[in-house]
């Protein structure tokens, strides 16, 4: 594993040195990269087949994406955190819808601008920070590799935050029958990887709201209340 961490580690520094990023921005996004195996660091081996480097960040050629077009005026205050949407061609979503989706999310009062950092869709050249694609599920596991996403879960590595196509269409048990819902989740929680959020939190109590950062595909609500987002109405952090 701590190969495995040492090489990404590497290779996070090297690609976004080489875009210009700014260094308290490096930092946040240079940590070894976070998947939803809950617990599943066991799959991180060493063993014969395990040696190969992973993709680096951002590094998605060859599988297809359709790029939203335009962009949004930067939402929050603090360091920005550009991006860029990206849907992988196969699956035959509208990337503009789906950014018009993340960009909600990213500019809602609830959201993590909260933190004390801002947001800003950008179109094809603008450098970014942070790259959130649609990905078919085959797409999923070679972007998140080494880390197992098992076709069915989506990961952030470095600047890549994958959603898979899997759950943003098949949602959860968790948001049976509400998948506008899920998706907010999902980015939210994948976003929140990003954004530093490396651990998944339990369910605080019953009741109690769920942070956005519980594992929720594997281990439900926990007898937590659905909730979306990671600040409450009044600006406390749910998680
Ligand atoms: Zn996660």
């Amino acid at each position: 594993m701590a190969t495995f961490g040492a090489s990404l580690l590497a290779l996070s520094v090297v690609g976004l040195v080489a875009i210009g990023v700014r260094p308290d921005i490096l930092e946040r996004l240079s940590g070894d990269p976070v998947h939803e195996w809950w617990g599943g660091n066991e799959s991180w081996g060493t063993g014969p087949g395990m040696e190969a480097p992973p993709p680096g960040p951002g590094d998605a050629e060859g599988f297809g994406w359709t790029v939203a077009t335009g962009g949004t005026e930067p939402v929050g205050t603090g360091p920005l955190y550009r991006y860029r949407v990206e849907v992988e061609t196969a699956i035959g979503i509208d990337a503009n819808e789906v950014a018009r989706v993340v960009d909600a999310v990213l500019a809602h009062p609830r959201g993590w601008r909260n933190e004390g950092v801002s947001f800003q869709r950008v179109d094809t050249d603008a450098p970014v920070e942070m790259i959130i694609r649609l990905a078919t599920p085959a797409t999923v596991d070679q972007l998140c590799a080494p880390l197992d996403t098992n076709g069915q879960v989506s990961c952030r590595n470095g600047i890549d935050v994958v959603l898979n196509q899997r759950r943003w269409e098949n949602g959860v048990d968790a948001y049976a029958g509400d998948i506008e819902s899920y998706r907010i989740l999902l980015i939210n929680h994948e976003v929140g990887h990003a954004l530093g959020h490396a651990e998944h939190v339990p369910c605080p109590g019953p009741g109690q709201p769920a942070p956005v950062m519980m594992p929720v595909y594997y281990e439900g609500l926990q007898g937590c209340a659905p909730n979306l987002w990671p600040y409450s109405e009044d600006g406390r952090y749910i998680g």
